[in-house]
């Protein structure tokens, strides 16, 4: 399992996250949900060591640092530059990076696993182009190539689904699913209620701290999305919420 204990994260005296105290179990999918500056990018970036923090994160026991390598990581669209000079072939291929030895170029080996992931979100025809001249939809299933050819135990997406075509949408679910059924663990930040009780087995409500945390039964009720979300969803209807 992955075990978060006591995690706070500041961003120059302003307080992101509080006393965060998660143990998320292997082998599900996990949405992760709360309104816009609830801390949810914050808690992936933290729990990767990417920003600093207080607190501990362990992964099956250990000090979360020493296994990154078993876990991949799609950050948020706006947090990459996407005018980076770089092709769609290219890009996957650093996903092999990690797992290549100190001094190793990328051979034979990993030239076929870019082959294997590119094809498995349909974007062998692009392999040449740059990702700059990419739509918002092709590009994030570039990224979700990078992230197979890490070959990872963990994956770790942060709103994936926003900003792009229905397609895109519909073969990056296949994917997650398929992981899902290898036993991989994943981790969603998800903009969209409706989706939730289709798309992920377990929920984590957040808004600065746990709101709740458990399987999307226990948790995806009204009174927890009052809580995170306030007033600010209105009045609307969202399938699946329980009570
Ligand atoms: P979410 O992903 O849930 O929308 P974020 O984790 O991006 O929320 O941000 C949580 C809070 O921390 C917000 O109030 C945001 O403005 C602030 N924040 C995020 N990143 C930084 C940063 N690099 N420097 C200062 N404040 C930040
Ligand atoms: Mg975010």
């Amino acid at each position: 399992m992955i075990q978060v204990k006591q995690l706070n994260v500041d961003y120059f005296g302003h307080k992101a996250l509080t006393d965060v105290d998660l143990e998320i179990p292997m082998g599900f999918s996990e949405g992760i949900i709360g309104p816009n500056g609830a801390g949810k990018s914050t808690l992936m970036k933290a729990m990767l060591g990417i920003i600093p923090s207080q607190g501990q994160v362990h992964y099956m026991g250990k000090d979360i640092r020493e296994n990154l390598r078993k876990i991949a990581y799609v950050p948020q669209k706006n947090e990459l530059d996407l005018t980076f000079p770089i092709t769609v072939e290219d890009t996957v291929l650093t996903g092999t990076y990690p797992k290549l030895q100190l001094f190793k170029r990328p051979g034979k080996n990993e030239r076929e696993i870019v082959d294997l992931c590119l094809e498995q979100v349909s974007i062998q025809d692009l392999r040449k182009k740059q990702i700059s001249n990419l739509s918002g939809g092709q590009l994030q299933r570039v990224f979700i190539a990078r992230a197979l050819a890490q070959q990872a135990d963990v994956f770790f997406l942060d709103e994936p689904f926003v900003g792009i075509d229905l397609k895109s949408e519909t073969i990056i679910v296949d994917i997650l699913r398929k992981l899902r059924s290898e036993g991989k663990t994943i981790l969603v930040v998800h903009h969209d209620l409706h989706e939730v009780e289709s798309y992920f087995d377990r929920l984590l409500i957040l808004n600065k701290k746990v709101v709740a945390e458990g399987t999307v039964k226990e948790v995806f009720t009204n009174k927890n999305i009052q809580e995170a979300y306030g007033g600010s969803l209105g009045n609307i209807q969202i399938k699946g919420l329980g009570d």
